[in-house]
């Protein structure tokens, strides 16, 4: 391993060189609060800071150190895609639905940034654009039919490039074209849930970390009693946030899919060498089902990148090796670089690959966003605030009535392995096609 990192590497996310998340273990929990929110990641913080902003009483529980989870380990993507193309969702569900759908995905994106800049949180939120590589011409006539589709219906901004690798301007000829997508965004998520954390307390949240809620029960008298293992506690409302990292919720844990996703980051190069590799300060993703994806670090020169989703890869040694795997094959004028930081985190599927927001008697939840969550996330977690302090729906086409599981499932997704193999010849039968 010490040829290919540096000798002050760190098996943590890079984001936590700027924003670690801290203990909040001080202090007693009331009796009772008006919102208990289980989670503290965008989706629970943002509930938790839209509730105390509208005179609730708020108590946020996480059985970790809060921003522990995904929220300070993600790529910091600002996008408005889902997993599921916008073809495939016209063709499964309709274009109304499609539409719909997209819509929303465009207002939680639009959201994340009004939010971000009415706050004054400084996270480097910018909107460089997004490269989509195409990773072989029948995924590059994939990927301009789908998004030519989309500005149709809906005026999205793009550009195809044209399968030669000096039209892209990319240090490296492995992608057959592929399209930028000018307004797409991205941010430091580390600094970015910092800031949200401390508007949220500032908003006078109360935020106990190492708190596990082990038990949630709505009492006859409508409210919910919430059992940790600091004790009991009593809510009106309790919100649900624990996305990946579900535990002991078991009816939360029969309907998500928790999977790994990896990242890196190299070590500092020169400017004109990040500028060579990663051309405007772009976001970088490749066409297939299971991705890679690099971008520009915000705040120093480095690439950050990721891939290998859902690999069960054993231990920090596998993980920065297959890493730097990654980088050498996409970027291999980057091959001399090493790496200065490697690190995992869960994400959360869903069974019919959609992110569900919802309500169980006086339970919200919102969880399920695949790589979306930073946008969705946030989303969510202010409609449930807007919900529970106004009473009006949840008012999104994510609040399905179905949250489907399947016989027999527990939380333990036995079957990744085979889903992963499944996307791996998708995207090869596609590429069969060109
Ligand atoms: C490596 C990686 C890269 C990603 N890249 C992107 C990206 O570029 N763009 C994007 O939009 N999304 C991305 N994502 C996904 C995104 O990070 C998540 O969707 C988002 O952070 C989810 O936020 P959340 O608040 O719902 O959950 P989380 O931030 O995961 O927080 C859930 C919290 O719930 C707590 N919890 C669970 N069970 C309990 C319990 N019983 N009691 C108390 N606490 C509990 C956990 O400790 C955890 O802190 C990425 C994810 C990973 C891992």
């Amino acid at each position: 391993m010490r040829d290919i990192t540096t000798s002050d590497f760190k098996f943590q996310p890079y984001w936590w060189d700027a924003a670690a998340p801290m203990p909040f273990t001080a202090g007693g929990m009331k009796a009772a609060y008006d919102v208990v929110v289980v989670g503290s990641g965008f989706t629970g913080i943002s509930a938790a800071l839209h509730l105390a902003r509208a005179g609730r009483s708020v108590a946020v529980l996480d059985r970790q150190d809060p921003g522990a989870g995904a929220s300070r380990r993600n790529a910091g993507f600002v996008g408005r895609v889902l997993k599921k193309s916008y073809s495939e969702l016209v063709a499964s569900k309709g274009r109304d639905k499609a539409l719909t759908i997209y819509r929303e995905l465009h207002d939680a994106y639009a959201f994340t940034f009004d939010l971000i800049a009415r706050e004054g949180i400084d996270c480097y939120a910018v909107r460089p654009g997004r490269f989509i590589g195409a990773t072989s011409r029948g995924h590059y006539n994939a990927l301009a039919k789908d998004l030519a589709i989309l500005q149709a219906d809906m005026g999205f901004e793009h550009r195809m490039l044209a399968p030669t690798a000096t039209a892209q301007g990319l240090e490296t000829d492995i992608y057959s074209g592929g399209a930028i997508v000018p307004d797409s965004g991205s941010l430091h998520p580390g600094l970015y849930h910092k800031g949200l954390l401390d508007r949220a307390v500032e908003a006078g949240v109360s935020v106990f970390g190492r708190t596990e809620v082990e038990n949630l029960q709505e009492l006859s008298d409508g409210r919910c009693e919430v059992r940790t293992d600091r004790g009991t506690v009593y809510a009106g409302k309790v919100v649900v946030a624990t996305n990946g990292y579900v535990s002991k919720l078991g009816w939360f844990r029969r309907r998500v899919v928790p999977f790994r996703a990896y990242m890196a980051a190299t070590e500092e190069m020169p400017q004109e060498l990040l500028d060579r590799l990663i051309p405007h300060g772009r976001t970088i993703i490749d066409s297939n089902t299971n991705i890679d994806f690099f971008r520009p670090a915000p705040d120093s020169r480095r690439i950050l990148f990721g891939g290998a989703t859902a690999a069960p890869l054993k231990g920090p040694e596998e993980i920065t090796v297959r890493m730097k795997s990654i980088i050498d094959r996409v970027l291999p004028q980057a091959c001399n670089l090493k790496l200065s930081h490697a690190w995992d985190g869960y994400c959360a599927g869903t069974f019919d690959l959609m992110p569900h927001v919802g309500r169980r008697g006086n339970v919200y939840y919102a969880m399920g966003y695949n790589f979306a969550g930073v946008t969705m996330g946030t989303r969510f977690g202010a409609r449930i605030a807007n919900s529970i302090a106004t009473g009006a729906g949840l008012d999104s086409v994510f609040e399905a009535r179905n949250f489907p599981t399947m016989p027999f499932y527990t939380g333990t997704p036995w079957f990744l392995g085979l889903v992963m193999r499944y996307f791996d010849w998708h995207d090869r039968r596609l590429a069969r096609r060109g």
